[in-house]
This record gives structure tokens, sequence and C-alpha cells, in this order.
């Protein structure tokens, strides 16, 4: 068993981990045929009822999948806080014991639906890693509960949470250097995937030079080719002279070993858990490197899936409710600028300032 930066995780450290959980409840279930177990963690639902995708992964071990609800649960907490959306914190995993293909998928799928169907609206889901806009018509075929149909098809939330991102850049940029231009910047995408290629392509629009790292290198050649950028090896994604690394990929790939070696002025993507510990924050901190907090700068898609669950459907408002995400880490970045500290501090007492407003009875 590992924990997110990839280190061996102990029997007595998972049990520290489940009890340190300050969640409401985890319902849990299993496929026969395929012997997928389900995992939906319910953190925290003071604001509303629990929100949050639903991830397909092969683990280790059965103790990963749930730590992975768990924690990504309580991120979907801080993820609506963040940006002031009244849904809670939640999470499904899916935790396969191969990649699932055709029947056995559909199986799991609907299996799937049926156990969301019977918590009656207490948790509302869509896709993450590992689940398609396809897997979540199948859901939604089961249970009335997936968020991003919209007009009876199944929404991509990739190009959302790139536009999010995108904002998120140029906020960061504005603070950083007093100009939100991207022509010129260099940036240095990890991970082009659902939401790397749209990034790169509003990118290369807005007239920045792309570095494209994948660990499929056929698909950062392709695009590195067609935007007219270039191509690092993941391996060397550290030292990379950019001006702004873009973490699309992954979690942990900031950690003690890496911040050292970081040469860009800024971080900001979309990938989850980007930093492997609390600490790295700070650590990036006092290099003065700026970074953009992942719940955040990653919640464009949450916000338009969210939006068409309260029932806005039209495209320029959707994106433009995305496109807030620069102003709210623009607040972010200056309440953090005024403490001297870590952006991830003021985005927390964000969030936590917002879950309060609750337990006032003002929201
Ligand atoms: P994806 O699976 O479509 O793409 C990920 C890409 O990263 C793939 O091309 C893969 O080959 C590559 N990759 C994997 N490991 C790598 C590594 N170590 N180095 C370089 N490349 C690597 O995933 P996605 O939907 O684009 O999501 C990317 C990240 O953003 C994930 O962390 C996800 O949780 C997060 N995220 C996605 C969304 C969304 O709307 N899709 C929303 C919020 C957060």
């Amino acid at each position: 068993m590992r924990d997110v930066a990839g280190a061996r995780l102990t029997t007595d450290d998972l049990t520290r981990r489940i009890e340190g959980w300050r969640g409401e409840s985890v319902v849990v279930a299993r496929e026969p045929e395929t012997d997928t177990w389900m995992f939906i963690a319910l953190h925290d639902t003071r604001m509303g009822p629990a929100v949050g995708g639903t991830r397909m992964k092969t683990y280790s071990t059965l103790g990963d999948g749930l730590l992975d609800a768990l924690r990504l649960a309580e991120g979907m907490t801080y993820k609506w806080a963040g940006v002031g959306i009244p849904f809670g914190g939640g999470k499904a995993v899916l935790a396969t014991r191969e990649t699932l293909t055709g029947d056995r998928r559909h199986r799991v799928l609907e299996r799937y639906g049926r156990l969301l169907g019977s918590l009656r609206g207490a948790f509302r889901t869509g896709v993450d890693l590992g689940t398609t806009p396809e897997d979540m018509k199948v859901v939604s075929d089961a249970a009335p509960y997936v968020m991003g149909i919209l007009h009876g098809h199944s929404t991509d939330p990739g190009p959302f949470t790139a536009l999010g991102v995108l904002a998120g850049i140029r906020a960061a940029l504005q603070s950083r250097f007093g100009t939100d231009s991207l022509e010129g910047r260099s940036v240095l995408i990890q991970g082009v995937g659902d939401v790397g290629q749209p990034l790169a392509e509003m990118l290369a629009d807005a007239g920045a030079r792309l570095v494209m790292c994948d660990t499929d290198e056929d698909t950062a050649g392709a695009w590195a080719d067609r935007l007219g950028g270039t191509v690092v090896a993941p391996a060397d994604m550290a030292g990379a002279d950019v001006d702004i690394y873009a973490p699309c990929a992954v979690g942990a790939t900031v950690n003690p070993e890496t911040v050292p070696l970081l040469r860009c002025h800024i971080v900001a993507g979309s990938a989850n858990n980007q930093l492997a510990t609390s600490e790295d924050a700070d650590r990036l901190h006092e290099r003065g490197i700026l970074y953009a907090p992942d719940y955040i700068i990653n919640a464009g898609g949450a916000i338009a899936f969210g939006r068409m669950q309260l029932g806005v459907t039209e495209g320029q408002q959707l994106r433009s409710e995305v496109e807030a995400i620069g102003d709210t880490l623009a607040e972010v970045f200056e309440e953090a600028a005024a403490a001297k500290e870590s952006p991830v501090h003021a985005a927390q007492r964000r969030a936590e300032r917002f879950l309060a407003t609750r337990e006032s009875g003002s929201a």
C-alpha cells in the first residue's frame, strides 16, 4: 500500500489515516463477477448534497482505493467551499481488478448506478480519472444523479477545467509579474490528456511557448508538432527552464525532491493533490514560486457541472462562471501576499469562512 507520494504504507498507517478522516460516511458495495469494489465517501454535507466525480482505477490494494475515496471526498468539500458553491464534498472510487471493457465494464457501471440510486440524491457525480462521459451515460440510465448530462448527452468536463486553469494562470501572472499577458511566456504542460490538450490549444492561441511532457511520448510529440512547441521527457520535467509549470497528470509531483530543482516562477495546473505534503507549499513560497492551490484552479469542470445541475445551460454563462476562478485566485493571491505566506493558507481560510456561513445559518 502506498501514500500519495508513493511511499509504502503499513497497516498501522492505513488505520491511522482512516481514523484521522473527519468525514461523515462511506458506502461500500461489490460487483461479484468482476470483483470490483465501490466506495462512495461522503465527507461533509453541511452545505448541501455531496457532489464529486467517480474514479475507476486498479489499485495495488483495496485499502489504497478506500483511502483515495476518503482523501478525494475531503478535497471536494474544500473545492466547493473554495469557489463558493453550496455543495458537500464526496467522491466515488470503483476499485477494479483490471482495466474493464465491454460487457464487464457495463455491468459494473450498471451496478454502480443502482448503488447511486439507493442514496436518493445524497451523492451526485460525474466523470473523473478512468471514467468517460459514455460511462456516465450508462450510470445515469440507472440513476438520475449524474451531472453534466445536457440535453440527453453526457458532457466532457476537460475543456471547462482547462478554461479555469487558463484563468488561474493569468491571475498568477498578474500577481507575479503585474501583467496577465501570455505572449512569449513559456509553459510546461505535464500530461497532455483531457485537460492538457484543450489547455495547450488555448495557451498557444494566447501566444505562449509550449513545452509538452507526457509518459506517452508520441502524444507529447504530436501535440508539440501541432502547436509549435517542444517536448521534455518526464524524468527531466522538474529542471525545465520555463515561466510556468502546469501539472495536468498525476498528483504529488511537487515534493521535497522536485521543489529544489524547479526553475519556474509559477505552479498552476489541473492535477489533483499536486503537493506531496502540505509543507511543500511553504517550500515553494520560500523559493519565490507562486502556487495556485489545486482545488481552486482545477474547479472549472466542477463549477460548470454544478451550475448545469442548478439549471444554467447557456454556454457563455457557464464559461463566465468558470473564468471567475481567475478572480477567486486573484483574491487568494492578494490575501497571501499581505500575510507573506503561501496561497494555500489563504485558500484554506477562504474555504473555512464559507463553510462557517452554514454553521452560523447565513448561507
Ligand atoms: P487524462 O487521463 O485524460 O490525461 C492525463 C495525461 O497524463 C495522459 O496523457 C497520461 O499519459 C499523462 N501522464 C500520466 N502520468 C504522467 C506522468 N507521470 N508524467 C507525464 N504525463 C503523465 O486525465 P485528465 O482528465 O486530463 O486529468 C489530468 C489531471 O487533472 C488529473 O490529476 C485529474 O484528477 C485532474 N483533474 C481533471 C479534471 C477534468 O475535468 N478532467 C478536473 C479536475 C482535476
